[in-house]
């Protein structure tokens, strides 16, 4: 078996142990960042069809070359407003809405022709500043602002658990992002995605109620260099 095959194949069965029995469906987002398009229609092949990027212009390319395969895009990355038109003209998903002005600015330019843009809210639940998101006690107040929008769809809430490779860490962080989707779900927002863990803390985000995991290097093997998330 090639080698993206079998590693996806190992990571959905790390990710049916981590349910431990769990019925709810776990959706993997295959990350492909620094890969190149003949490698997401490996991953594509092998059965995963979500696949997500982080970088527009690197992004676009790999796009239109793969035009006409079966694939829904993920946008995972920091989204400025002058890249909103080329995002919601070309992916399906957003992760990192963390501003009322970027989901305005994606509203506006969502085409007619496409369906609503799904949309997570990212919160940061690491309160590490180089990390984007709004702060947890804000997230509800741009939940409602994204929901009020015809051109969006607000899926759920996105967040990162700080590198560590403290257990007990990433689940008391990953805890704290289910803690706001189930305020935000009281609070009668319609939610049904919590888009959280990567490559070194899927399963603590899996335990956690995670429904959406976005992994990279665990499928595809080490990136060059570290890229800011
Ligand atoms: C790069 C990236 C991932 C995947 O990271 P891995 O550690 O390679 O699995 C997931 N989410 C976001 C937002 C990313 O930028």
């Amino acid at each position: 078996m090639p080698q993206i095959a079998a590693n996806l194949l190992a990571v959905e069965r790390r990710i049916s142990a981590a349910l431990r029995g769990a019925t709810r469906e776990v959706t993997l987002v295959a990350v492909s960042k620094q890969r190149s398009a003949e490698d997401i229609r490996a991953v594509v092949g092998a059965g995963c069809r979500d696949i997500g990027e982080s970088y527009v212009q690197e992004a676009l390319p790999k796009i239109a070359a793969l035009a006409g395969v079966d694939i829904r895009w993920h946008y995972i990355g920091h989204l400025q407003t002058n890249k909103a038109r080329d995002v919601a003209g070309h992916f399906a998903w957003v992760h990192g809405v963390d501003r009322a002005r970027v989901a305005m600015a994606l509203d506006r330019a969502r085409p007619e022709a496409l369906a609503p843009l799904d949309v997570c809210v990212q919160v940061n639940i690491s309160a590490e500043a180089t990390k984007g998101g709004v702060a947890p006690d804000e997230a509800l107040q741009l939940c409602r602002e994204v929901s009020a929008l015809p051109r969006l769809r607000l899926r759920g809430l996105m967040g990162m658990a700080e590198p560590t490779t403290d257990g007990a860490l990433q689940r008391a962080q990953f805890a704290r992002l289910r803690t706001v989707f189930d305020q935000a779900r009281a609070a009668g927002l319609a939610l049904d995605t919590l888009s959280m863990g990567m490559s070194d803390d899927f399963e603590a985000a899996i335990a956690e109620g995670s429904t959406m995991v976005r992994i990279g290097t665990a499928i595809f093997g080490a990136r060059q260099g570290k890229e800011a998330a």
